[in-house]
């Protein structure tokens, strides 16, 4: 069978692949504990089930405009003058189907054939794929200090004819690097002088730790947003656990938001009516289970940092924000797909590997489960990996026997 060219250069996700394989592997009564997820599992908040519930009781649900229903539109200018200190209007505004597809007509609506668009690594896995199905070049800048905080000459050196935009996110899938505000203010003033198209990614901004504060791109530019190549990111998958309602947004120039809106128009019109009106009890709703769900990743990134730290051989920083941890296992494996399959293999523990963000030897770890998962889950790596490790444990009245070395 012949299939087009993109159609042959794109590979699955990664990330969803996993999601697939725990659900299996729990069909068949394995004891999984899934370390590599993306999702919150704290409920919807009830004023989106309550406005969704009410929709769907109308028995009406109906076409809308394929950039978003007005009082969605409403709600993220409401957003974004409150997080981002930036009136827009409703023609700065598209709601899509995700962060994701965001992203994904944002790329379409800026980039050419073998044209280039820039991102720090690590870097997330839909990035590369998503610039490729736009026939376009993905170009990871990894920071050449060995941190994960990218400084402007990391991304500079990388700029060339062919780049049309970058698209930073933070804080960062999959290290939970928050970017310093120095470097967000130098990729603002630097976009602007090469004018480029300046994506920022910031659908985890709300859930940052140690008491920081959200940083808006608009904070340092003085160009109004008609002349402003700055687009913004977000959406309620995360901050609202609301993965599943798959909505996001972007927000920019009149005629950017336009271009995108006439993508997504053939490409699926706009998001569900019903889905956007739980994104607008989610937005203009109690907010209290935002700042829950925030403690409660900070709290959970600390046990597993702490679990971390007490295995000889991870190399680990503390991340600021997120749910995941990047952490370097390279003493142990250096192929991170591998040790990833080794781990499902013998302990049944899903990591992501790092090779899908740009950074092989290293596995991304989420602690967006319960502290009984972290807890139970690193336990059974460092059992599979510490050579000196018993030769057996037990998993409930499971026995795994150690046959490798
Ligand atoms: N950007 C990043 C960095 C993400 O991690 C994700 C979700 N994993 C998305 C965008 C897409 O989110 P959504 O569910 O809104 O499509």
């Amino acid at each position: 069978m012949s299939l087009s060219q993109i159609a042959r250069s794109i590979k699955p996700s990664p990330t969803l692949a996993l999601n697939e394989k725990a659900a299996i592997l729990r069909e068949k009564g394995d004891p999984v504990i899934h370390l590599g997820g993306g999702e919150p599992k704290s409920r919807a908040p009830m004023d989106a089930l309550l406005a969704a519930v009410n929709s769907l009781n109308t028995g009406e649900i109906r076409y809308a405009p394929a950039d978003g229903t007005p009082d969605l539109k409403k709600a993220i200018i409401r957003y974004t003058e409150e997080f981002y200190h930036k009136k827009v209007n409703p023609e700065n505004v598209i709601a899509s189907g995700g962060a994701k597809q965001a992203i994904m007509v944002a790329m379409q609506s800026i980039l050419n054939p073998q044209e280039e668009i820039i991102y720090p690594a690590p870097y997330w896995v839909s990035y590369p794929d998503m610039a490729k199905l736009c026939g376009a070049i993905g170009v990871a800048a990894l920071p050449e200090d060995g941190t994960f905080y990218p400084r402007l000459r990391d991304i500079e050196q990388r700029v060339g004819s062919y780049t049309r935009a970058v698209i930073i996110n933070s804080p960062n899938n999959p290290s939970g690097a928050m970017y310093s505000e120095e470097f967000i203010a130098d990729i603002v003033e630097y976009c602007e002088k090469k004018d480029l198209y300046l994506i920022m990614d910031d659908i985890y901004h709300r859930l940052i730790f140690d008491g920081r504060k959200h940083l808006s791109a608009y904070d340092y530019t003085k160009k109004s947003i008609e002349n402003s190549k700055i687009i913004i990111i977000n959406g309620v998958s995360k901050q609202y656990a609301m993965t599943g309602f798959r909505i996001g947004w972007a927000v920019g120039n009149k005629k950017i938001i336009e271009a995108m809106g006439n993508i997504q128009g053939h490409q699926t019109s706009g998001p569900s009516v019903l889905l956007q009106k739980a994104a607008v009890g989610a937005l203009n709703g109690i907010q209290s289970g935002v700042e829950s769900l925030r403690l409660t990743l900070e709290n959970n990134r600390n046990v597993m940092i702490e679990q971390l730290r007490s295995f000889s051989g991870v190399k680990v920083s503390v991340p600021d924000g997120t749910f995941y941890c990047f952490a370097d296992f390279s003493a142990y494996e250096k192929d991170s797909q591998k040790l990833s399959r080794f781990l499902i293999d013998k302990v049944m523990v899903l990591t992501v590997p790092g090779k899908e963000f740009g950074c092989d030897g290293f596995l991304r770890i989420s602690y967006c489960g319960s502290i009984k998962d972290i807890t139970d889950g690193i336990e059974r790596m460092k059992w599979a990996l510490d050579p000196n490790s018993p030769n057996e444990l037990y998993i409930g009245d499971r026995k795994l026997v150690r046959d490798w070395s």
